[in-house]
This record gives structure tokens, C-alpha cells and sequence, in this order.
């Protein structure tokens, strides 16, 4: 298959979409990041690269970033770190505290809001404190990537936190419930640190790999989870990746895939290849626009599916 002019179709097909959608300005620091940009990266077992668009230009993965803390804390916790968040879809948006309280502060899932700030928690629990945990989370992107350059930006984590009242929500809802160990204010802060970390498509397609391929780097051979643990991450990407809108993206595009609020998302075809598609402008459930579209094009003109 020629992936590469495939990716060039796609680029083609997909202009008209990139001035829609909106940008996350409710995050100061993202609102003045141009819309009109687009990048897609195809990664296969051997490594090979196929790309399109601006495909080395660093940004924002945000929400990505809880497929990496989440793959950690299921390593170092395993079933343990069930009690405390679980694997169903929420129905609800990312950041949304309604079903928390009634819940009794256990989080639905991983990868929405209150499920992260757990799973970081967790971390901060077992690394002692939250630098070292954002070492342990830098330190696993980037031996997932072979990128030792991979690192945050500071002004965005700063912005997060100056408006951050929502997710200190959260994160204090679940101390009441008894659902959270550390300092609220240290690892809020640490969640918006691994949020603002940048890669390009390119290097989240490289680091997705690893879920492609059962836990274990095709590459370089080196195992970052088992594969029983690979599959379950695997499957909450499929049913809660993308929010409210997960049964949406299974239903179009067909593949366990997580988005962020930066306009990335990153997707995997086991077995086969990783993905990674960047576009600024949200959907209105915070999913980037063009970026959905243009993996439904992708799972359309190669078959390439888990359906
Ligand atoms: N840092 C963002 C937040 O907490 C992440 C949200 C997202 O990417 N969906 O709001």
C-alpha cells in the first residue's frame, strides 16, 4: 500500500476542513495558536515514516498525555489502581464534575479529567514526589521516542494553572470522597506539566507504537507493558479516548485512538502502525476537527480498522 500518497490525498482532501472548528482558547496560552494547520504521520513496525503537513512542528499533545501516565501507573499498580478509577465511558465531557459526586469521587475512566488527575496522584504516590514523577513521565516519553529532547512548556502548564479551577474541582471533590493522596495544588500542577508537553506528529506516531504492537517496541524489542495490560489500554482508548464523542470516533474512524485539546490525536492499527494527526481546531467536544476527518479518510482508503 502507498501509504505516502495516500497521506498526500488526504492532505489534499482535508483543506476546506481546517478553518472550522475552534481552538481551546478557554487555556490562555493555546487561544493564540493558528488554526489553520495540519500534520499526519503514519508509523510502521519497522519504523518507517510516512508524513504530510508540518510534521516536525512541536505542540500541545494535553490529553495525549494521559495515555503515557495511565500506561506507567497500570505497570507500577496493575488491578490495584482499579479501585480507584474505573474503565467505563462517562457520556459526559472531560472536565465535567456531575457524575463524580454521585459516583462517590471514583472516576469513570482514565482519560477523562478526574480520572487523570487520580492516575497522576498515583504516580506522585509512588515516585515520592511530584518532580521525580514528571521525570518518570518525561523520562518514558522519551524512551518510548528515542527523543531525549521531548519536554514541556512552562507557559502553558502556568496558564492551566492560573485558570485551573476546574480540574482543583475535581481533584478536591475526590479528596473528600477520600479518593486522592497527595497535595492537591503539587500534582494538579504536575497534571498541567505533562498536558503541556510538546511533540510532533512524527514522535507521538514513533511513541504510539508501543500500543500497536502488544506493549512492546517492534523496534527496539524493549517491552514498556505487557501485553494483557496493552490490550486494556488499548480497549478504554476505543471507548473512552475521545469524551463523549468516543462512540462517535469508533464509529467512523474504527480505531483506538486518544485526542487532546491541543488538536492531536494519536491512534493505533494493531499489528500494524501507529498514527498521529494535529489540527487546532476542536469539535464541540474539544476532538480536533480536521484531525477526526482525516483518519476517517485514512481508515476509508486503506481498510485499515479494528472492524
Ligand atoms: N489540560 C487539559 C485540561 O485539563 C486537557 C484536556 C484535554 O486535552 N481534553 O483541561
Amino acid at each position: 500500500m502507498n501509504y505516502q500518497s495516500i497521506l498526500e490525498e488526504i492532505y489534499e482532501e482535508i483543506q476546506p476542513e481546517m478553518s472550522k472548528g475552534k481552538v481551546a482558547d478557554y487555556i490562555p496560552a493555546l487561544a493564540s495558536v493558528e488554526k489553520e494547520q495540519f500534520a499526519m504521520s503514519v508509523t510502521l513496525a519497522d519504523g518507517v515514516q510516512y508524513s504530510v503537513g508540518e510534521a516536525s512542528k512541536r505542540f500541545s499533545i494535553q490529553s495525549i498525555s494521559k495515555v503515557f501516565t495511565f500506561s506507567l501507573a497500570l505497570k507500577i499498580y496493575s488491578k490495584e489502581l482499579y479501585k480507584r478509577v474505573g474503565v467505563e465511558p462517562s457520556g459526559n465531557p472531560f472536565n465535567s464534575l456531575v457524575q463524580l459526586e454521585y459516583e462517590n469521587g471514583i472516576p469513570r475512566n482514565p482519560f477523562i479529567n478526574a480520572g487523570a488527575l487520580v492516575v497522576t496522584d498515583a504516580l506522585v504516590s509512588h515516585y515520592g514526589d511530584e518532580y521525580t514523577t514528571l521525570e518518570a513521565i518525561l523520562s518514558f516519553v522519551r524512551r518510548l521516542t528515542g527523543e531525549p529532547g521531548i519536554c514541556f512548556d512552562a507557559g502553558v502548564a502556568r496558564s492551566e494553572m492560573d485558570h485551573g479551577d476546574r480540574n482543583l474541582a475535581l481533584a478536591h471533590l475526590m479528596k473528600s470522597f477520600g479518593n486522592y493522596e497527595n497535595s492537591v495544588k503539587a500534582t494538579v500542577k504536575t497534571y498541567f506539566k505533562q498536558c503541556a508537553i510538546e511533540m510532533s506528529t512524527e514522535e507521538l506516531s514513533r511513541a504510539f507504537l508501543y500500543l500497536a504492537f502488544g506493549g512492546k517496541d517492534p523496534i527496539s524489542g524493549e517491552e514498556f507493558v505487557s501485553s494483557s495490560k496493552a490490550k486494556r489500554i488499548n480497549a478504554v482508548m476505543l471507548t473512552c479516548g475521545h469524551y463523549d464523542a468516543s462512540g462517535e470516533f469508533a464509529f467512523h474512524v474504527g480505531l483506538p485512538g486518544k485526542s487532546g485539546v491541543g488538536g492531536g490525536i494519536a491512534a493505533v492499527v494493531p499489528g500494524e502502525m501507529s498514527i498521529a494527526v494535529w489540527s487546532p481546531g476542536l469539535n464541540r467536544y474539544g476532538n480536533s476537527h480536521a484531525g477526526t476527518i482525516a483518519l476517517e479518510l485514512f481508515t476509508d482508503k486503506t481498510g485499515r480498522s479494528i472492524f
